[in-house]
């Protein structure tokens, strides 16, 4: 079916990514790759909501905010959101807020590292930098920056809080839990953020990009959805061959229905691979990854973690709908602990084990070509996911309302 040489590609990197980031990425292949089957249909149901919200296939992304913000507008807003949170909720992220601004751990101007470095620096992040300390044998954070890509809009608040929340459950060594659910809380507090915007007057709706978590929960659908299939083969199966369609079929895993697809698709990821050859030597010793390999691995972690987004983006709006402010500030402060996704998952009351069942009962029959069920637990995920669209969407309304009447 598939030539040797392609499978031997793949096989290789995917050996290479499991040894050199062994905790992270098996727990995602394994785990996800058992979820995807549950969220599978959920992405694929979701995906025509967000269509019909929005109006076509296209919607609105390049949609220009019109507003110029200076970035003491945006820090002020920020700050009287943060402020809200700990009126609220007893803690004192305003303060903390203001001491990071005034330290310079917002870096609001780092294209000069993005001209150095342009393949690892092109989106706001939160990050942090280590060293050993040989001598006290222990990790010392020595750089710690947030990162923000201005664009003058009000978007940016939504952006600056966002990456604000990765920082405070920031830790000297991530466990699996943190890099998986970090972005649960810093999408939920960003959620915080355009409803404080639109509810206080702040903005009108349409300077917001109120679908764009939604738009990459369905790009994640048609890009990631496969690679973790086949990287959960991988875990569980050993190296991918011919075999591995087979497997995938029995378990519905990824979106792997007919063969076609399954070779369409181990043909698209060994060009991929060959096309990140290609730019890895070219950038070779130019950039941090020092050689081809570290070049493609992280490749394979940009990707696990866009997954996380998904995940995150899940998560964050079952909790704007059915949970509250107290539990995620409580949890956030948890976070930088070490314990395990389902201890966050069960206080969260996220219904992980309902989707690991689905997972496992639709394992048994291989010539059962049905749908999977979708059971309450989904079905409340699902909810959550409309019920905020339907809230965006409301927001827009009223945005055209007034503008009638004047
Ligand atoms: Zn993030």
């Amino acid at each position: 079916m598939i030539e040797k040489e392609k499978y031997d590609k793949i096989n290789y990197y995917l050996n290479l990514v499991s040894s050199k980031n062994y905790n992270l990425l098996m727990y995602n292949y394994l785990v996800y790759a058992d979820y995807l089957k549950a969220f599978g249909s959920l992405f694929d149901h979701e995906r025509n909501i967000i269509d019909k919200a929005l109006g076509g296939k296209k919607g609105n992304t390049n949609q220009k905010p019109i507003n110029e913000l200076s970035i003491f507008d945006t820090l002020d807003i920020c700050s009287s959101i943060l402020e809200s949170i700990d009126d609220m909720c007893g803690t004192s992220y305003k303060s903390e807020f203001t001491n990071l601004v005034n330290n310079g751990v917002f870096d609001f101007d780092f294209r000069d590292r993005t001209l150095l470095n342009p393949v690892v620096y092109n989106s706001s992040s939160s990050f942090q930098s280590f060293h050993i300390d040989r001598e006290k044998n222990q990790l010392n954070i020595f750089n710690r920056y947030i990162d923000v890509v201005l664009t003058h809009t009000y978007n940016d608040v939504c952006t600056i809080i966002h990456e604000f929340f990765h920082y405070t459950n920031a830790q000297k060594n991530d466990g699996y839990s943190r890099p998986v659910l970090t972005e649960a809380f810093s999408i939920y507090f960003e959620g915080y953020a355009i409803d404080y915007l639109i509810k206080n007057n702040i903005c009108s709706a349409k300077d917001l990009n109120l679908f764009s978590r939604l738009f990459e929960l369905r790009k994640i659908t048609v890009k990631s959805r496969m690679m973790m299939a086949i990287g959960g083969a991988f875990v569980t199966q050993g190296s991918i061959s011919d075999d591995t369609f087979n497997y995938l079929k029995v378990h519905k895993r990824g979106t792997v229905i007919n063969e076609e697809d399954y070779i369409k698709y181990i043909n698209n990821l060994y060009n991929t691979l060959c096309k990140y050859e290609e730019e890895g030597s070219r950038l070779e010793n130019k950039n941090r990854y020092k050689t081809v390999e570290n070049y493609i691995v992280n490749k394979f972690n940009v990707l696990l973690k866009r997954f996380n987004y998904g995940i995150g983006t899940l998560i964050a709006y079952f909790e704007m709908v059915y949970g509250n402010i107290y539990r995620m500030v409580s949890l956030n402060k948890e976070l930088s602990g070490n314990r395990d996704i389902e201890y966050y998952m069960e206080r969260l009351e996220f219904p992980l084990e309902e989707i690991k069942d689905v997972c496992e009962r639709d394992k048994i029959d291989e010539n059962d070509n049905s749908e999977i069920n979708l059971t309450e637990g989904i079905i409340k995920i699902d909810d959550a996911v409309k019920t905020i669209i339907e809230r965006y969407k409301d927001y827009l309304l009223v945005d055209n309302e007034e503008k009638k009447k004047h």
